[in-house]
């Protein structure tokens, strides 16, 4: 089975698709039509490389963590995603699809932004590419990421207040979406993760895939073979995982372990692990897994990992998820903090609360001595310093 890419409708298995107000059908069919072309090409290929190399800094080290492998008897390597520009994975598509919209001919862009970290990638990219930068975002959710929309501003992003309904994440979809509905000529809207109508599921994956891309040719260069026994990740939306995953993701003896977020526990009714808790549904525009009521409404997700607190799953995992290919375990807060307390103090590296959520599985899944695994540390724990401190006061 092809787990990599959907098929020409969008559809990995019974996921994906595009499901979208008429008034979308414009603007999603023009990327529908054009995407591959382009970022295949060489032209836009040698851009995109350029940057990654020179302004995002990659390729970012496969770091073997001598102290975390003893600990737990395998070999373990963390994928250094924090170490990109910005913080985390998110600045790969943003970029990437910065300059997709170039060549499209659209000079302003709008994204949606929850925590504020794909907010301040895609300002970033706008930034350096002189375009026009308009973030929605709850009023909820900018009360309480004050540094980032400072960061956003501060890049010169104009970071509009979704004012309506829970006042957060979803409701900023909303306004982008009605947004880009008024303005299909001038404007691409930049989704920040592996979700939404196709194409975004398989550009973002794309973008993401140059994650798996280096971890082949590092492990080759540094343990002479190119497949490691696990690749471990963690899911929100799926965006860094499905890079991890992406060039393993046909080769069965890779095996895939996705970390959710429990938040209180899957049965507090305080989480997001949505492969637990959630059933067939459409969410911002595609058919995946959803986090509902029996009658449709979407159920608010809790997580104390901002980025992991999202009420669905890309279609790419749901399909992971429902054949059996991913491993999924659910991991609770409580032990996402004892994790990146754990690496801090035995690696040296404070991870952000997301990429936390990966190496609490190390206590929940029993490996062999000396198996490669292979782990992505998606982004660094700055901005989550306020959480890590309360943690230590209390
Ligand atoms: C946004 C974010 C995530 C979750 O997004 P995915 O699309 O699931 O990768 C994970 N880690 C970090 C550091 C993030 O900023």
């Amino acid at each position: 089975m092809n787990f990599q890419n959907p098929d020409k409708n969008g559809y990995y298995g019974d996921f994906g698709g595009a499901f979208i107000p008429e008034m979308l059908y414009p603007n999603v069919e023009e990327l529908q039509r054009n995407y591959l072309q382009i970022i295949e090409s060489e032209e836009f290929q040698n851009e995109f490389q350029d940057l990654l190399k020179n302004y995002v800094g990659r390729a970012t080290p496969l770091y073997f963590a001598k102290n975390l492998s003893e600990k737990y008897g395998a070999k373990i390597y963390l994928k250094r995603e924090d170490l990109n520009h910005t913080g985390a994975h998110k600045i790969n598509n943003a970029l990437g699809q910065a300059l997709l919209a170039k060549r499209l001919g659209k000079h302003r862009i709008i994204a949606e932004t929850g925590a504020g970290q794909h907010g301040v990638a895609t300002a970033t990219a706008c930034a350096l590419l002189g375009l026009e930068c308009i973030v929605y975002m709850g009023e909820i959710d900018i009360a309480r990421q004050a540094p980032n929309v400072a960061r956003m501003k501060m890049l010169g992003a104009k970071v509009v207040p979704a004012t309506s309904g829970s006042k957060t994440l979803k409701d900023a979809v909303n306004e982008a979406l009605r947004d880009w509905i008024n303005n299909p000529e001038t404007t691409h809207y930049i989704i920040g993760s592996v979700v939404g109508p196709h194409p975004f599921p398989d550009l973002v994956a794309r973008f993401q895939s140059v994650i798996s891309k280096e971890i082949k040719e590092q492990l080759n260069e540094k343990i002479g073979r190119e497949n490691p026994d696990y690749l471990i990740a963690c899911v929100g939306g799926g965006s860094n995982a499905a890079g991890t995953f992406y060039h393993f993701i046909n080769e069965p003896h890779v095996k895939l372990i996705a970390a959710e977020a429990g938040g209180l526990g899957v049965d507090s009714g305080e989480s997001a692990a949505t492969t637990f808790l959630g059933t067939l549904g459409v969410l911002h525009g595609s058919q995946s897994l959803v986090m509902q009521t029996e009658d449709g409404q979407v159920i608010e997700p809790y997580s104390i990992s901002a980025g992991l607190d999202y009420p669905g799953i890309g279609p790419m995992h749901a399909h992971l998820h429902k054949e059996n290919r991913a491993e999924f375990f659910s991991i609770n807060d409580d032990e996402a903090l004892k994790s990146a307390f754990e690496l801090t103090r035995t690696e040296g590296i404070i991870p952000a609360l997301e990429s936390a959520h990966t190496l609490a599985v190390l206590e929940k899944k029993k490996f062999e001595k000396d198996e490669i695994v292979v782990i992505c540390l998606s982004g660094r724990g700055d901005k989550d310093m306020e959480t890590y401190l309360r943690e230590m006061r209390s």
